[in-house]
């Protein structure tokens, strides 16, 4: 199963993929979390990427395109992988299209989360995240246990440096001029399921194993 998820920020996608990998043992690949560690660790990768993220713009298609292609070639994925936030523009559709074709293994799908511009500004503004084991929570509707402390891995809670609105609203403007034509990219491929992802996460989870039934063999 080699699976993408589109959608904006704060439309619950690394959640979804948690989930997902949860249940179907399944890796997942997040292109920002990659980015976050090696900006915590000051390789130059991280430098060179966190100019960009301050700004809430993406970081150049060579550098994430390189990163994904060699994080796939390494040999853990065994009953397939989730890429959550890669591609997000339709070069690295491409490339990504290229190396899968040439290794033999297709994707399987693209779910497309759905929210707008207004809810994803709301859940952002409000959200902590884990930055051990990447678990995001929300003051507002799914609060940790314990104040500033992960439920999971006891990690120590935080904002994401680029969880302020004026970033966020950059964010969003990225995305729909950069990643929003992807949709038709997948859609011409017979590979774009929509998911309405306004609703609580439990909700968004079973439209999301819906939406996917016709191209994916799950159990339930
Ligand atoms: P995310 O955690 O997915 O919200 O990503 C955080 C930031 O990492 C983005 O705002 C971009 O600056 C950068 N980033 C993550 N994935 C990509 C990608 N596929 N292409 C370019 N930049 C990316």
């Amino acid at each position: 199963m080699r699976i993408i998820l589109l959608g904006p920020p704060g439309a619950g996608k690394g959640t979804q993929a948690r989930r997902l990998a949860d249940r179907y043992g399944l890796v997942i690949i997040g292109t920002g979390d990659i980015f976050r560690d090696h900006v915590a660790r000051g390789t130059d990768l991280g430098r060179k990427a966190k100019e960009y993220m301050d700004r809430g713009e993406y970081v150049p298609d060579e550098i994430a395109v390189r990163m994904v292609l060699e994080r796939l070639e390494q040999p853990d994925l065994g009953d397939g992988y989730i890429l959550d936030g890669f591609p997000r523009t339709v070069p690295q559709a491409k490339a990504l299209e290229g190396a899968l074709a040439a290794a033999g293994h297709p994707l399987s799908c693209a779910l497309n989360f759905r929210i707008s511009d207004e809810m994803a500004v709301k859940r952002l503004t409000s959200r902590l995240t884990c930055p051990d084991c990447k678990r995001a929570y929300n003051l507002s509707f799914k609060p940790p246990r314990v104040e500033g402390v992960c439920d999971v891995c006891g990690g120590r809670l935080a904002l994401r440096s680029d969880d302020d609105e004026a970033t966020i609203r950059r964010r969003l403007e990225v995305y729909r001029a950069e990643t929003e034509p992807l949709e038709l990219y997948f859609w011409e491929r017979g590979l774009l399921r929509d998911i309405d992802a306004e609703a609580a996460e439990e909700v968004v989870y079973g439209r999301m194993i819906e939406a996917m039934s016709d191209l994916l063999d799950l159990d339930a």
